[in-house]
């Protein structure tokens, strides 16, 4: 190869560098947060993590890269197994407020390494296996739903509320407006189940949803006692 074509093969690898590191591959995160009370009052039921029954507060589901046009990368890298040892300082604090309701009971280690595996794994690009699970913590106790809610009257007692007064009680606390999902109780009572907030690809500010996943909410729903 003579000279010019070295020079092009040394711009192209520094393009390539440069581009890895500026370029995420993916658009946003869902910071998906979920009502015990919700999933445990279904007919599939729930189990309690082995440390007990959780507080009546919202949970962490996940931290979800997506696309902005409401697709999601998942799975994204089998060679970046759930390393249990990567996040000691943080178990005791994820036994907290990342529970697992899934049965059979558990101390939670195999939901952690679902959404890791399956999500985690798609964000490598800005955050570690420690910095994806610290994240969630920080970005839960910031969004600090159920103050937001009973700040405006609406409390887990299993009465019914207005989903859009649940939605702008959210917003008035967070700054933006959260995406929320409901799912059926055995009587088909429609409830709230999960609350959706958008951050940013750094993994540490709230944003706007691009993007608002479709929730199955009718106009009042029932906020369910845990
Ligand atoms: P479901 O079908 O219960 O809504 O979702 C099943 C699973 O698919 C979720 O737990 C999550 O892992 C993934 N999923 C569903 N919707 C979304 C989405 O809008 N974005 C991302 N990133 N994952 C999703
Ligand atoms: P998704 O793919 O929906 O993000 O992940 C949900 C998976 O995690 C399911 O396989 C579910 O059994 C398991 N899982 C364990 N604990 C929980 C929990 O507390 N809530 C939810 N939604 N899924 C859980």
């Amino acid at each position: 190869m003579g000279p010019k074509g070295w020079s092009i093969l040394k711009l192209l690898m520094f393009q390539g560098l440069f581009l890895s590191h500026s370029q995420e591959d993916f658009d946003f995160f869902y910071l998906v947060l979920q009502w015990p009370g919700a999933y445990c009052d279904t007919k599939r039921s729930c189990c309690y993590p082995t440390s007990g029954k959780p507080a009546a507060d919202f949970g962490i589901h996940g931290l979800w890269p997506n696309y902005n046009d409401g697709s999601y990368p998942s799975n994204c890298d089998p060679d970046s197994e759930f390393d249990k040892s990567q996040i000691t300082d943080l178990v005791s604090s994820l036994k907290k407020t990342w529970p697992t309701l899934a049965c059979p009971s558990n101390e939670g280690f195999k939901f952690w390494k679902h959404e890791w595996e399956k999500h985690g794994t798609c964000s490598q690009s800005v955050m570690d296996q420690h910095d994806y699970f610290e994240n969630s913590l920080k970005l839960r106790d910031r969004a600090n739903l159920l103050q937001a809610l009973t700040k405006s009257g609406i409390k887990p007692d299993d009465k019914f509320y207005d989903l859009e007064k649940i939605r702008n009680a959210i917003k008035d606390a967070i700054g933006f407006t959260p995406g929320i999902e409901c799912n059926k109780d055995p009587e088909r009572n429609d409830q709230l189940h999960q609350i959706y907030i958008c951050v940013d690809t750094s993994g540490t500010e709230f944003i706007e949803c691009p993007i608002l996943p479709r929730g199955r909410c009718p106009s009042k729903l029932q906020f369910a006692k845990f």
